[in-house]
């Protein structure tokens, strides 16, 4: 554990406190990689906690809110320098607790602070827009004022990024925070409420607390003074969260699955394509919602395309995540590893052809090794649900009609991506496939910190996070008619 964390030991963030959580109870987390080795114990909260880091954030709003949007940016970009300072404690703790390769969590952690400082730079920008009454010819304006308390709920498999991508906006809009972490990746959440304890944040207004979904998720969606809830995580669970919190009459955003498309066109650069492939199937161990999940390679390259990813695939490091030069770790827990491997069982039940991998790789980590299929029907479980592990699968295709028609084919729309040299492709791909993030000649995976990221279909609810989209969710717009 690093040195930061062990001194506060890895509590609850409450109102500029660290706490435990006031029923007592805690629970271990355990390294994928070498499962007997504790990384931690962090609180097993409950709805006691939720109330308590609600009546914090409650009492903080209205100072808080009051304050100068640039002023309170300022506190998130000393935030940011204070990621930047522990950036590597940051990528370690990362990777020993769900298993990130060193190098994907180096980079998550650098995302972090640069997403605290783009949104620091958020309170220099207009609040609306002015214009002049029909009648009177007087002024009436638009502004955009916070929401009060928001309830942010974020998965393990991006500690860091996703914590932060969903606080910084919060911050910099002027609302207070309280923050569920995931279980499974409690320590890197915490790095981020120890930046913001650094850069002199005002107690209450960001607070953290840690438990299982039921008995804190749960409670925090319900709290009637809780004004909204940004929720990522998976398609069932957000479903729930959208029932309770709408239900309650609060704004809820979603960021959930994926099951997402590559399309290589007969005039691709290979080379790039099956780089792509690579990273976007294989990397973070395919634990990502934007993982690449079908590959669809056009007739006149498809066996060229498929040499060369199985030649990619037998040169990529499989191992140890603390190894720089690793690419593709274990899977957080041992749940998720007996899912993907039962998700790679069926996949071989129902006609599909193992090209390679989908083996345990180690005998202690949870750790497979990356699994390329073919031949699996459209309407087979792989083609139409997302497997969360380094799991992917080669079709072949004759006209982008049908790809493009195949690639729409599922009831997920978060990421898409086609290589070509030809820009009709390209702007075709761009007009019709279905999703909220497209990419030409780049991999599924990658989000840049300052545009909207988001999905479409059962991929997403509300608006876009990140970049100026944010500013939709996080605040509410008033129309103001002033007279003299
Ligand atoms: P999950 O849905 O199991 O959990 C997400 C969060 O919700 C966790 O903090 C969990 O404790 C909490 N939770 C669980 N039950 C709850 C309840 N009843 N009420 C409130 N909160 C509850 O997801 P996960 O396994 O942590 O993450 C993996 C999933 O997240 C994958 O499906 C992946 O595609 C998705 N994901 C989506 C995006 C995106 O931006 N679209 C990004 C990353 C991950």
């Amino acid at each position: 554990m690093s040195e930061t964390i062990a001194a506060v030991g890895g509590e609850n963030f409450i109102a500029g406190q660290w706490t435990p959580s006031q029923g007592g109870r805690t629970y271990e987390r355990h390294n994928p990689w070498r499962p007997a080795e504790v990384v931690g114990e962090f609180p097993s909260s409950d709805a006691q906690d939720v109330a308590a880091a609600i009546d914090a954030a409650e009492a903080a709003w209205p100072a808080w809110s009051g304050l100068p949007a640039a002023k309170r940016g300022a506190f998130l970009a000393r935030a940011a320098d204070a990621i930047e300072a522990r950036l590597e404690d940051i990528a370690h703790d990362m990777t020993r607790e769900m298993g990130k390769p060193l190098r994907e969590s180096r980079l998550e952690a650098g995302r972090a602070a640069a997403i605290f400082r783009f949104f620091s730079g958020e309170g220099w920008r207009p609040l609306g827009e002015v214009f002049e009454q029909s009648a009177t010819g007087g002024a009436v304006y638009t502004r955009r004022r916070p929401l009060g308390v928001v309830g942010l709920i974020t998965p393990w498999n991006f500690p860091a990024a996703i914590p932060a991508w969903k606080t910084g906006p919060a911050l910099a809009y002027g609302n207070t925070v309280v923050l569920k972490l995931a279980q499974d990746a409690p320590l890197t959440g915490l790095h981020l409420a120890r930046a913001l304890e650094e850069a002199e944040l005002p107690h209450g207004v960001f607070n953290v607390v840690i438990g299982r979904g039921g008995d804190v998720g749960e409670p925090l969606v319900a709290d009637e003074r809780v004004r909204a809830i940004s929720f990522t995580g998976s398609v069932p669970v957000g479903q729930g969260v959208r029932e309770l919190g709408t239900g309650a009459g609060k704004r809820v955003q979603l960021e959930l699955g994926g099951h997402n498309p590559m399309i290589v066109a007969d005039d691709a650069k290979l080379d790039p394509a099956v780089q792509a492939a690579y990273a976007g199937a294989f990397w973070s161990a395919g634990q990502k919602c934007t993982a690449t999940r079908r590959i669809y390679a056009q007739d006149g390259i498809y066996e060229d395309f498929r040499a060369r990813f199985l030649q990619r695939m037998s040169e990529g490091k499989v191992g140890d995540p603390a190894d720089p030069e690793t690419e593709v770790g274990p899977l957080v827990n041992e749940s998720q590893f007996e899912t993907v491997l039962a998700g790679i069982a069926r996949g071989r039940e129902e006609g599909g052809t193992l090209l390679a991998g989908g083996d345990r790789a180690d005998p202690d980590a949870y750790l497979i090794a990356p699994a390329l299929f073919e031949d699996v029907a459209d309407d087979a479980f792989l083609s139409c649900e997302e497997v969360f592990g380094p799991v992917t699968s080669l079709y072949r295709f004759r006209t982008l009609e049908e790809a493009i028609e195949r690639a729409n084919s599922v009831r997920f729309g978060l990421s898409a991506s086609v290589f070509t040299t030809d820009l009709e492709i390209a702007d075709r791909c761009i007009r019709e496939l279905q999703a909220g993030i497209l990419h030409v000649n780049s991999q599924t995976a990658g989000a840049d910190v300052h545009v909207p990221f988001g999905g479409s279909k059962s991929s997403g609810y509300g608006p876009h996070e990140q970049g100026r989209a944010a500013i939709e969710f996080y605040t509410e717009e008033i129309t103001v008619y002033q007279d003299v």
